[in-house]
């Protein structure tokens, strides 16, 4: 049987990062806690977890004086501030991509603009960015909802190598309502008020496709900041939908070239290499392995998708009939995974 593996597989940069610096902090700390998963691994987690890993589901769990590493999704600001403020020591492994993306939301909601996030509004990196969103209130009277978030851009990021104008071919729109820190209807008279939206803070909303960006309201200047893992595609469209919004729009282009990669070497690996099933090694709570099956799958190939190396004996039968075997794995499955899948695979021939 000759066993193929995809050109990229496994962690990605930012999971790695935080990963690698996860087992650092637990040789000198009996105990280190994440907020929610660090990773979408369970045999990862529980090799953590063995070392000292304690996940808190948020941070008030989280003990005074306690060690704290952010994950690779990132945090709001709020919750970095919390942490602190309670003496806890603090981490922060954002992924660099997504500090790019929290530091333009910041800067852009500074600069007044109305920040548009490409995404789905129940993801850590979202709810993360919109943390980081800065609302002026010169009401002076802020209750928890009404909270400025100064967020300081961290040093040497070089945002323009993710950005770009666009600006809309449209007149411009000389009647369109004053957009800074307003509510949901994009209408503020006198004072700037500043209420929360449904699923964001009130500059801002998440929009999850090209339908829901239709209903985006008119205003003045429009900043449309998407999630790391979005596709190209799916950001062109979605600028382009914007564009009837607003006289001056801002896309910035955030999204991480990890995903995409591995989508494009599984695509590779069943059209160019004529394997006969493909060995896909991920968590089951992994929506970018999840990603990584339907392509294969798109494609007319079969998938025998394991959390474990042990399920590879369990399915032997699936190996019967095939010749060629390709071997992918999605951003969050560790090295030490795929190498003992391989080795199992390895030995079927020999079975
Ligand atoms: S997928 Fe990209 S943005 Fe997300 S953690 Fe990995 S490297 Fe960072």
């Amino acid at each position: 049987m000759k066993i193929i593996m995809a050109e990229h597989a496994g962690f990605c940069f930012g999971v790695k990062r935080a990963v690698n610096a996860i087992s650092e902090a637990l040789k000198n700390n009996p105990e280190v806690w994440t907020i929610g998963l660090p990773i979408h691994n369970p045999q990862e987690v529980s090799r953590l977890e063995a070392l000292g890993l304690r996940v808190a589901e948020d941070e008030s769990e989280i003990p005074s004086g306690a060690k704290v590493l952010i994950r690779a999704h990132g945090e709001p600001l709020s919750v970095i501030e919390k942490l602190k403020a309670r003496n806890i020591d603090v981490e922060d492994m954002t992924c660099p991509f997504v500090k790019k993306a929290q530091d333009m939301a910041a800067r852009l909601s500074r600069e007044n603009y109305y920040i548009v996030l490409l995404g789905d509004k129940n993801h850590p990196e979202i709810k993360g960015i919109l943390g980081h969103i800065v609302c002026d209130n010169n009401s002076g009277n802020q209750d928890e909802n009404t909270k400025n978030y100064h967020a300081v851009p961290s040093a040497g990021n070089n945002s323009a190598d993710i950005e770009h104008n666009v600006f809309a071919e449209a007149a411009h729109d000389a009647n369109a309502n004053f957009s800074h820190c307003d509510d949901s209807s994009g209408s503020v008279e006198g004072n700037i008020s500043v209420k929360k939206a449904q699923g964001s803070h009130g500059n801002s909303e998440v929009v999850a496709n090209e339908e829901e960006a239709e209903k985006v309201s008119r205003h003045t200047r429009i900043a449309l900041i998407s999630q790391t893992t979005q596709r190209e595609e799916r950001l062109s469209k979605v600028a382009g939908i914007l564009t009837r919004k607003t006289s001056e729009l801002h896309v910035c282009n955030t999204i991480c070239k990890a995903t995409a990669e591995r989508q494009e070497a599984v695509r590779e690996l069943v059209r160019n290499h004529n394997v006969d099933g493909v060995v896909l090694i991920g968590g089951r709570a992994s929506a970018n392995t999840a990603k990584l099956r339907d392509i294969i799958q798109a494609e007319g190939v079969s998938v025998l998708w394991v959390e474990e190396e042990k399920e590879i004996t369990e399915n032997i039968n699936w190996f019967s009939d095939k010749k060629t075997i390709g071997i992918a794995a999605g951003a969050s499955t560790p090295e030490w995974l795929i190498d003992r899948a391989k080795i199992n695979i390895a030995e079927l021939q020999g079975s």
